[in-house]
């Protein structure tokens, strides 16, 4: 009896160094692309229903690894936020962004918006709002062409601090954006005490219009529910032309998915967007 349990906790044991050891590894490997300029953005346009004109871009951060290739940010910004690291890694992007932005308005393109995507881990730190308003003064680009995205989720990890933040960045201008809509738990009560300008339906509802009835449905109720507190509603992962066609006929004000465009270099999204209408 004793030697199973032994050998099921020698098992158990060796399987917990190998994920430790991985994870100290990519620690180690995104600590060193800090340091090196390991990472850079790329732009997915997001386009207005009713004109197929794009309006912005949403930045996503992209980490090339020397030995492995591209790695997902769904696999490294958990990694980064638990070691920290995301701080670093978010004042990069944060920087980058509004770089960029300088850059495309310098380029005649005034009207371009960049969302970014702001983690949990940053978001509650204290000096959040500074960050922000910092990277937009020392860019010298207006409040307005900047949009933050939070999910649902982190929005109710603390949602009095959340509130607070929103305030502060609502009042210079800056547009919020709530990601991942649909996934997490906000009663209405705090849909509408949050502060957002629109709100980005999940990519996992999106995918079943047309195709299961349910999630058809809950599409529809929750268009219904942001519409009727005055949100603007982006929708995310569209993929199709029936999700396109259903999302504009049901209020949907803007869409952002492959069947428009896949995320861009810098470069490609100022091409596209001179363009100004999407094919
Ligand atoms: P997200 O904010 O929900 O971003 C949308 C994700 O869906 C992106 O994946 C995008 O490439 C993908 N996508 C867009 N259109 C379609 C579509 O039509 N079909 C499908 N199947 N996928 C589509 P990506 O770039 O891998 O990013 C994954 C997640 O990683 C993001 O989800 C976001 O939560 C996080 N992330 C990305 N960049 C950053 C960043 O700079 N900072 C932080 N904190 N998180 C980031
Ligand atoms: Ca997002
Ligand atoms: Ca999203
Ligand atoms: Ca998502």
């Amino acid at each position: 009896k004793a030697k199973t349990k032994g050998k099921n906790n020698y098992i158990f044991f060796s399987q917990d160094i190998v994920d430790d050891y991985d994870r100290y590894e990519m620690k180690n490997d995104l600590y060193e692309a800090v340091n090196n300029d390991g990472f850079h953005l790329v732009y997915q346009p997001k386009c207005a229903c009713h004109t197929n004109k794009i309006t912005g871009f949403e930045a996503l951060i992209r980490w090339e690894h020397p030995a492995r290739g591209f790695v997902s940010p769904e696999s490294f910004i958990p990694v980064a936020e638990e070691t920290g690291l995301i701080h670093p890694i978010g004042d990069w992007v944060l920087d980058e962004a509004c770089r960029q932005i300088r850059e495309w308005r310098d380029m005649g393109m005034t009207d371009v918006t960049v969302a970014i995507n702001v983690s949990a881990v940053q978001f509650a730190k204290e000096s959040i709002l500074d960050d922000i308003c910092g990277a937009v003064r020392r860019h010298d680009i207006p409040f307005s062409a900047l949009i933050i995205e939070i999910t649902e989720g982190m929005a109710m990890q603390n949602p009095q601090w959340t509130i607070e933040v929103l305030k502060g960045l609502r009042k210079k201008g800056i547009l919020v954006h709530l990601d991942d809509f649909g996934t997490g738990f906000s009663s209405f009560n705090y849909l509408s005490r949050f502060p957002v300008d629109a709100i980005k339906i999940d990519r996992s509802f999106v995918q079943n219009i047309g195709i299961d009835q349910r999630d058809t449905s809950i599409v529809n109720a929750l268009l219904g529910i942001v519409s009727s507190l005055g949100l603007n509603v982006v929708a995310e992962g569209v993929e199709t032309k029936e999700q396109a066609d259903y999302l504009q006929e049901n209020g949907c004000l803007e869409l952002q998915g492959f069947y428009f465009s896949r995320p861009l270099s810098s470069n490609d999204a100022a091409h596209l967007y001179k363009q100004k209408i999407i094919p």
